[in-house]
């Protein structure tokens, strides 16, 4: 056991408490990792207000990178000292999703809820999507550990383990955007703007961003957006068809219903409709289904439909070759006792990503 400072929510709509909790030694297939940055995602806010139930205590965090510090009997794959970023799959490597390279679909994945390595007051927390790397170390599965080039700072490939991987895996993955394609990102934030720069390396020749939010429309651009769209402005579908008469893909990166009608609404004949944001659990969409009839379709899209073996170190290349924007995401950089501080940014509006830094 080793005492390590976190980010711990007690109960939804309530502060978080940043201090000392109980960490315990990895078990066997599980990796110690001294966590070195961590970056707040949309998803973290959803389950401080509650829009995500989650069980309580939990420690908060689930994109993330560090340096391995111990390994449990029987991982073979890392060793003390090697930097990985964090995956939040934790899919069994076993069964058939896993070996025909679908882990995002592995159907022995163990529940994020099952696995408790830190200690609150005497009382075992829950443990966020297999992460919680708002905490100076953390205990993973190994499958959640992935080795990255050392060449890459860990304060700019944490960001690969949910934001980047997410939007890039929706468009290279899932729609499989081809070269000269139109396309359409709905939400112009941390997971949308990588929508648009996997846009850009896949040649698509139209990429529309729709925000609401002028400052997101600005980094839109800088993402390689071809247009951009205020849709407090104007109605983002008559914008849409003015531009190219419909878009080939379309992606939802809000999670909010009426922009998926929208989004469904821009596709053109033969469009496909990528759901990437994620809505309040529960929520219901219903749409005419004459919409459909000229070949249209609707995705749904995990975690970029990732291999976290095969993208993260391919995303880590694109970086270090100058193919993938990972600085130009970084809006700021917090200390973990910064949090309250950094939560009221994200609500703003203000962060493509903030980056929380553990040195
Ligand atoms: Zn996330
Ligand atoms: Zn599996």
């Amino acid at each position: 056991m080793v005492r390590v400072v976190a980010a711990v929510l007690k109960k939804p709509g309530t502060a978080v408490e940043i201090r000392e909790v109980g960490l315990r030694d990895p078990g066997p297939g599980e990796v110690r990792v001294r966590v070195k940055a961590a970056g707040l995602c949309h998803s973290d806010l959803s389950v401080i207000d509650g829009s995500i139930p989650y069980p309580m205590p939990v420690i908060l965090g689930h994109e993330g990178a560090g340096i391995v510090e111990a390994v449990g009997v029987g991982v073979r794959s890392v060793r003390e000292g090697d930097p990985v970023i964090i995956s939040t799959l934790a899919h069994c490597g076993r069964c058939a999703a896993c070996e025909s390279g679908k882990p995002t679909q592995c159907c022995n994945a163990p529940s994020p809820r099952e696995c408790r390595p830190f200690v609150v007051d005497g009382e075992e927390a829950y443990q966020f999507a297999h992460a919680s790397v708002f905490a100076e170390a953390t205990v993973v599965r190994e499958e959640g550990a992935i080795p990255i080039d050392p060449a890459v700072p860990l304060e700019r490939a944490c960001l690969i383990g949910c934001g980047i991987v997410t939007g890039y895996g929706a468009v290279v993955n899932r729609a499989k955007v081809e070269t000269g394609a139109t396309m359409a990102v709905f939400g112009a934030g941390g997971i949308g703007l990588n929508c648009i720069q996997a846009g850009v390396l896949t040649g698509a020749s139209v990429i529309a961003a729709v925000d609401v939010v002028p400052q997101k429309l600005h980094w839109a651009k800088v993402f390689g957006a071809t247009h951009v769209v205020d849709a407090s402005r104007e109605d983002p579908v008559q914008a849409i068809r003015q531009i190219c008469g419909g878009v080939d893909y379309a992606f939802e990166a809000v999670g909010a219903i009426p922009v998926i009608q929208q989004a469904l609404e821009s596709l053109a004949p033969g469009g496909v409709l990528t759901v990437v944001g994620v809505p309040p659990v529960g929520s219901q969409f219903s749409f005419v289904v004459h919409q459909l009839y000229q070949n249209k379709g609707v995705l749904g899209c995990r975690y970029g439909a990732a291999r976290p073996r095969v993208d993260f170190p391919l995303l880590g290349r694109l970086y270090l070759n100058g193919r993938l924007k990972i600085d130009e995401l970084v809006t700021k950089e917090y200390r973990l006792d910064e949090f309250a501080e950094a939560l009221a940014d994200l609500k703003a509006g203000a962060l493509a990503r903030g980056v929380f830094r553990f040195d």
